[in-house]
């Protein structure tokens, strides 16, 4: 335990995901013993991060803008729109180069255990993008882990009977792990071999 202002440094570097007290007391040193530029430069990209960024208001990625750069990509096809958790899922994807459609950011995944139900997510969101009819396929994109599979299910069971095309990615993905962590030449080969789902 330390005191003032490095204790209190250290409790919020521990609420970070990831960081446990050890780490968070590393961290807090090396800011300590930095320059401080180099602290200045932090802080102030912190402080930019919440003033700047903000979710696209179609698909729900981080934006500068009210939309995202890729839903305002007229190159992109407008077909297609592959649904994800997280934003990082969308960087992960976007790096295997598959895929050139529209994305939809859940912001999570169905979790009953951590009370979180398809009202918790952009499901709504969704549902209002499919209202023209323009789009033919969803390819969810979900983590392969129990939480992912149970929106995986529910989604499909949802847009099936609505004539979509719901394809789920290939197997090859490491079970019970996050898409994000999946190497580019995995997740670009579960995207090319994605399947049709079964309800
Ligand atoms: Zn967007």
């Amino acid at each position: 335990m330390y005191e003032g202002a490095v204790q209190d440094l250290i409790d919020e570097l521990g609420r970070l995901p990831g960081v446990g007290p050890k780490s968070a007391q590393r961290i807090a040193f090396f800011i300590l013993q930095s320059e401080p530029e180099d602290v200045s430069r932090l802080a102030e990209a912190l402080n930019e991060v919440k003033r700047r960024v903000r979710f696209c208001e179609v698909c729900g990625n981080v934006s500068e803008s009210e939309k995202c750069r890729i839903c305002m990509d007229s190159k992109r096809s407008d077909e297609v729109i592959c649904v994800v958790e997280e934003s990082k899922d969308v960087v992960a994807i976007e790096r295997t180069r598959e895929f050139r459609g529209r994305y939809h950011v859940l912001g999570g995944a169905i979790s009953p255990i951590d009370g979180v139900g398809p009202d918790d997510l952009r499901v709504r969101e969704l549902l209002t993008r499919l209202a023209d009819g323009e789009v033919t396929e969803i390819i969810i994109a979900t983590d392969p882990n129990l939480e992912g599979e149970a929106t995986a299910t529910y989604l499909a069971r949802m847009l099936k009977p609505m004539g979509l095309t719901v394809t789920r990615l290939a197997s090859g993905l490491p079970v019970g792990g996050d898409l994000e962590y999946a190497d580019e030449v995995t997740l670009g080969r579960a995207f090319a071999g994605r399947r049709q789902l079964d309800i």
